[in-house]
């Protein structure tokens, strides 16, 4: 593995990369770097979402033109505003060194005679997506026709999205022997012509495999009803506390009336489609950045340019018309190194489908059951123990203890704390305690695990804070534990603590070996849990040592009648029980994700 400077990239860049702290080039970039610093040819660069394709053609573009003449060298297109305005930023920061360098962005939706202006100013590298670029060209607002290198970024979106002609009519205003970068994720056969029609021989390279999705992504997919689709997607965000996802919808209107809903039912939601003003929709990618968004829903094509680093889950509300789509959607997670979940809710008839993606993907999907209402309930009461116990303390409070204290004088700790627990958890549990099993059994074509019925599932109360992701978690089980390749299953990573399941026939080997057993210094703490991981839910007694030694509580969500149904029929949403409730719409809203 070399360094930035190994690649031959001279001092100002280097200065600027570690400002930027990037410590060693990504593969694209030790694959492109070199190459395109020493050789005047043509690239063509295969790499997925989050891959560094930026600096991969950025730094050798800088480094290679002229900054001391205000020709415009370099064109860049891109195929929506966002991303344009992002890899101006990027590049104005990795040249922030190189004094006199002018980065223009040129888009739709904004001042076109602003965009001239700067450009006037003599920019030398422009970044642009294809239709303002053309108007522009038309107008006479730009002269590309002394460029040396021209980049396609994300060609096979700028396809997709129809810029095929545009891009056709911007490059034949540029000279015959510039250099072309041309960067996709995949190779679909538009992308392969574009290559053979306005490249010359060019060079190769293949981060990963063809057209294979990141692999920092696991793709799961849960079977329900078409009429559950809404409660599917509920119940994945319940489950989830510290989701910060993009949930994909076919239309317009399925995105609008799909996140009109969630808000509603009292998630932080927000709508992404091409029905919005270019206002609105910078106003929703705002919030969305800033984390005061939890769940985006959006359109395929309005969904292009989102390119922030730390979704955790892509959920497909339904899978796109074109199976191919399916990458891009699944390439918002799992961005800069980090791990992501590509979630799909599908119904029957749509499992075909599946099998198609995984062939797509080379990857294939874990079949997963919708938690169960019980599974939700335990999940956010440990998840709100965790955020409780991570507390900083506000001493502000001191001056009101007395009070307090007085108050609870006669209340012991394990009642105290029920009792705050309560608070936040009766919400879930009134909303789920009669839920209905959300997942279609699917015998013929289950994907995953089949259920035997004779199974444990456990809580162990490490998770992705400690660096887990629900593959290495179970290789670190299977290695303790002694196990072979399927025995652990049903490996669900939360923040700080998650779930796995194994046969009950070595249940008590695994409660053996978890005893006072610690690891890396700290106890490492399993336990009987009582839902069953997605799903039926079991209520059989008497099974080990038992988390939930709540008599009452258990006794209650056995007893699963009609007469909760009403209730549950009666408030939409746990989410919107808090709003009526009066724990306050008007009360700064809990800040969900650190
Ligand atoms: P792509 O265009 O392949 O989707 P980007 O160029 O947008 O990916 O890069 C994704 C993220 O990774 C950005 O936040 C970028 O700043 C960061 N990044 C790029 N190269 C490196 C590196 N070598 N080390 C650390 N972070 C990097
Ligand atoms: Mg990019």
């Amino acid at each position: 593995m070399s360094t930035f400077k190994e690649l031959g990239l001279n001092q100002d860049l280097i200065n600027a990369i570690n400002d930027l702290g990037f410590e060693t080039p990504s593969e694209v970039q030790q694959k492109a770097i070199p190459t395109l610093l020493s050789e005047d040819r043509d690239l063509v660069a295969l790499a997925q979402t989050g891959t560094g394709k930026t600096a991969a053609f950025g730094f050798p573009m800088l480094q290679n033109i002229n900054i001391k003449s205000r020709t415009t060298q370099g064109l860049i297109l891109s195929p929506t505003r966002e991303l344009c305005l992002q890899i101006t930023n990027e590049l104005k920061l990795y040249g922030k060194y190189c004094k006199g360098l002018n980065v223009v962005a040129i888009y739709g939706g904004a001042s076109i005679t602003e965009q001239a202006k700067q450009v006037k100013k003599g920019a030398q590298i422009i970044v642009a997506t294809p239709g303002r670029m053309k108007d522009m060209i038309s107008r006479n607002m730009v002269d590309i026709s002394k460029i040396e290198y021209s980049v396609l970024d994300e060609a096979d979106e700028m396809l997709n999205m129809g810029f095929h002609e545009d891009i056709t009519d911007i490059l034949s205003h540029t000279p015959h022997d510039k250099s072309t970068w041309l960067f996709s994720a995949t190779m679909p056969k538009e992308v392969a012509s574009i290559a053979r029609n306005f490249m010359y021989d060019p060079i190769e390279i293949t981060v990963g495999n063809r057209n294979e999705s990141t692999s920092q992504v696991s793709h799961e997919y849960y079977l329900v009803n078409g009429r559950d689709r809404y409660l599917a997607l509920k119940r994945l965000a319940d489950a989830n506390p510290d989701i910060f996802s993009v949930v994909f919808c076919r239309t317009k209107r399925d995105t609008q009336k799909i996140a009109e809903k969630l808000i509603e039912d009292g998630y932080s939601a927000g709508a992404l489609h091409g029905d919005l003003s270019q206002n609105q929709r910078d106003l929703v990618m705002k919030s969305f950045r800033n984390k005061q968004i939890q769940m985006l829903v959006a359109t395929d094509v309005a969904a292009r340019g989102i390119d922030v680093d730390d979704i955790t889950h892509v959920i497909n509300y339904q899978l796109p018309d074109e199976i191919e789509t399916y990458t891009h959607r699944s390439g918002r997670t799992g961005r800069a190194g980090k791990t992501g979940v590509s979630m799909v809710i599908v119904a029957k008839s749509e499992v075909r489908k599946i099998k198609s993606i995984e062939r797509i993907i080379k990857k294939s999907f874990e079949k997963k059951d919708i938690p169960s209402g019980m599974e939700i309930c335990e999940v956010q009461l440990m998840s709100l123990a965790n955020k409780m116990h991570n507390t900083e303390i506000n001493h502000e409070i001191d001056a009101f203890l007395e009070s307090i204290n007085e108050l609870f004088v006669d209340t012991s700790k394990n009642e105290l704390i029920k009792k705050f627990f309560s608070v936040e958890f009766s919400r879930f549990y009134d909303y789920y305690k009669n839920a209905k099993d959300l997942t279609v059994s699917d015998t013929k074509e289950s994907g995953g695990r089949e259920s035997s019925g004779d199974e444990t599932r456990y809580f162990i109360n490490v998770g992705r804070k400690d660096g887990y992701d629900w593959m290495s978690l179970k290789d670190f089980l299977k290695e303790v534990l002694e196990l072979g390749r399927d025995d652990v299953f049903k490996v669900d990573v939360k923040d700080s603590f998650s779930f796995f399941n194994t046969d009950k026939s070595i249940e008590k080997k695994v409660l053996d070996f978890f005893t006072d057993f610690k690891y890396n210094g700290r106890f490492v703490n399993v336990e009987i849990t009582e839902n069953k991981g997605g799903g039926r839910r079991r209520d059989k007694g008497g099974r080990g040592r038992r988390r939930n030694d709540d008599k009452r509580s258990r006794r209650r969500s056995s007893d699963s009648g009609k007469r909760g149904d009403r209730r549950s029929r009666r408030s939409s949403s746990p989410k919107s029980d808090r709003r009526r409730s009066g724990s306050g719409s008007d009360r700064p809203r809990r800040s969900r994700r650190k």
